[in-house]
């Protein structure tokens, strides 16, 4: 049974999720933790649950995404995985650190890709993956039909879509991927978004000013 705890993190109030079962190992994805302050909230937590982090994740590579990239390599020796098709976004991450004026130290490797179809798999419990561009070119989605949630990253929130206008990012990609990949889903599905409160495929479909 995959438990999600969600942390809010960086200037952008990200949300950045682990997701742990009952062997303890865990899975970080969209490292966002920031600050000595954050990264010990996530550092303790870890720790007060005697987890063991396995596998970090990118949904996507925007700087709020991977702002902890470097911290989680640093405390746990994992190094991210993301799309090949969100390399361009990766490689400019320092670029857009030093246009926002944040610190950031960019952890220039990657453990692999992964992809539509591919499988996370770690401790008793794994994630399918959806490839849902529009708001960044390689963005993906985690998702586990028998717990019925997904990890949507930038791709959809409460009440509204991810933004289209940095590099790569398409409006009507991103309203099209939603119809195609993540409507239909289960309306019980519960999404946990990049940013805000989690909500749920059913709920997006009847009151997204969106569609
Ligand atoms: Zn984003």
């Amino acid at each position: 049974m995959i438990q999600i705890r969600a942390f809010t993190f960086n200037p952008f109030q990200e949300n950045t999720y682990l997701l742990y079962d009952e062997s303890k190992e865990a899975v970080i994805i969209d490292a966002g933790c920031s600050n000595s302050y954050e990264q010990e909230e996530l550092r303790d937590f870890i720790q007060k649950n005697e987890l063991k982090a396995v596998k970090l994740l990118n949904t996507h590579a925007h700087i709020d995404h991977v702002l902890g990239n470097k911290f989680i390599y640093d405390e746990y020796g994992l190094k991210t995985h993301l799309s090949s098709k969100e390399m361009p976004v990766f490689n400019s991450a320092e670029q857009t650190a030093k246009l926002y004026g944040l610190p950031y130290d960019h952890c220039n490797e990657i453990e692999g890709h992964i992809e539509e179809g591919d499988q996370v798999k770690w401790g008793n419990s794994s994630l399918e993956i959806l490839f849902v561009p529009g708001h960044s070119p390689g963005h993906l989605v985690f998702y586990n039909a028998d717990q019925n949630f997904m990890i949507g990253g930038d791709v959809l929130f409460r009440g509204s879509i991810g933004r289209t206008d940095l590099p790569g990012g398409d409006h009507q990609t991103l309203l099209n991927m939603i119809r195609e990949k993540v409507f239909t889903m289960d309306d019980e599905m519960k999404v946990y978004s990049g940013h805000g409160e989690p909500t749920t495929v059913g709920y997006e479909k009847q009151y997204n000013p969106f569609f």
